[in-house]
């Protein structure tokens, strides 16, 4: 403090915390606003009551009013190994028993999950593991083994479909049931609903070019849709034969294909969602030109998609022959406008 603060000072920054110190422990009602005006004043000399009452705030006052707040606001209490490893279980880095030894998986369950957030030294863990990951979004984990269990930073989004059922539980447990691991961080539900397979960070095949330097740093997105569908007299027959009614009819084919089935508006809903927590949170730019169908957008080879471009890309910008997502005028409206 430069020099003693009283009625008449301002804009020093300076009053502003003691008027923060104040509100903290009662005595100030009014804005933060750097000004030691009567409020102010006549809040300084109700802390003071028990002091010596001057209306001044000099260093003895400041001292006291700090002393005042941290006994106030005590720092966060340290967690407990037990607790520690319970919030690490719910997040899927630790899969051990709540023994409250901390051995190296619970060791390693804390390197992971504060590398996959981006925690230092300094962050409070137990705000950090009490935060619910993205809104609207419910963990359903893999088993160990279905997804790679280390950390790595992450570049790019790439949307899918499954080329399956509405249900994202089902595909997770057709995941669940092959050793291949191949697997998206996120699958949406033809309701809408989203589910994550696999703790933040940690990795899955979903590119399918057979290069790790890709996946393990690609978000994957899959949405529930059964895909290109043939038609037959009147009624759309998916690849598997069964029937679908939700038809989208595309102005122009894409890869040889006009019938898809439709996405659904829960589904978009949901991935403009995501989408938008993702971009925000690994800083992904959004190339917006490539937002479109035909060449040099993202629905087709993009050698950008395969050099590890920072961006989002459909499945379709790594390999000729994959058509999820397909350019529906929806989706492309989405991301054009995110
Ligand atoms: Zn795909």
């Amino acid at each position: 403090m430069k020099r003693p603060l009283k009625k008449g000072v301002s804009g020093t920054g300076e009053t502003r915390k003691v008027q923060e110190f104040l509100k903290a422990l009662g005595h100030y009602k009014g804005a933060l606003d750097d000004d030691f005006g009567p409020k102010t004043e006549a809040a300084v000399k109700e802390f003071q009551q028990k002091r010596f009452v001057t209306g001044i705030v000099n260093e003895f006052t400041y001292d006291a009013l700090e002393e005042a707040f941290a006994e106030k606001n005590p720092p966060p209490v340290p967690l407990t190994i037990k607790e520690k490893q319970t919030f690490l279980k719910a997040k899927g880095y630790y899969l051990g028993a709540i023994d409250g030894m901390f051995g190296p998986s619970s060791k390693k369950a804390e390197k992971d999950f504060k590398l996959a957030e981006g925690l230092d030294a300094r962050t409070n863990m137990r705000a950090a593991l009490v935060k619910p990951d993205y809104e609207g979004v419910t963990s359903s984990f893999l088993r160990l083994g279905q997804y790679y269990d280390s950390v790595y930073p992450k570049k790019q989004i790439v949307i899918h479909h499954t080329a399956g059922g509405p249900s994202a539980t089902a595909t997770k447990n057709w995941w669940d049931s092959n050793p291949q691991r191949v697997a998206t961080d996120f699958i949406i539900d033809q309701n809408g609903s989203v589910i994550r397979v696999f703790p933040k960070g940690y990795w899955a095949w979903h590119i399918g070019l057979g290069r790790p330097d890709l996946d393990s740093q690609a978000i994957g997105i899959e949405v529930c849709n059964y895909g290109y569908l043939t038609k037959q007299g009147t009624i759309f027959r998916n690849a598997y034969g069964g029937i679908v009614n939700n038809v989208y009819t595309l102005a122009e084919p894409y890869k040889g294909h006009v019938y898809y089935e439709n996405y659904t508006d829960a589904q978009f809903a949901s991935l403009d969602k995501l989408l938008r927590a993702l971009i925000d949170e690994y800083e992904i730019p959004l190339n917006k030109d490539t937002f479109k169908a035909g060449q040099g957008g993202i629905f087709e080879l993009m050698p950008e998609a395969s050099s590890g471009k920072k961006g989002i890309y459909a499945h379709g910008a790594y390999l000729f022959g994959k058509t999820d997502m397909y350019p529906h005028p929806k989706l492309l409206s989405l991301l054009k406008n995110l």
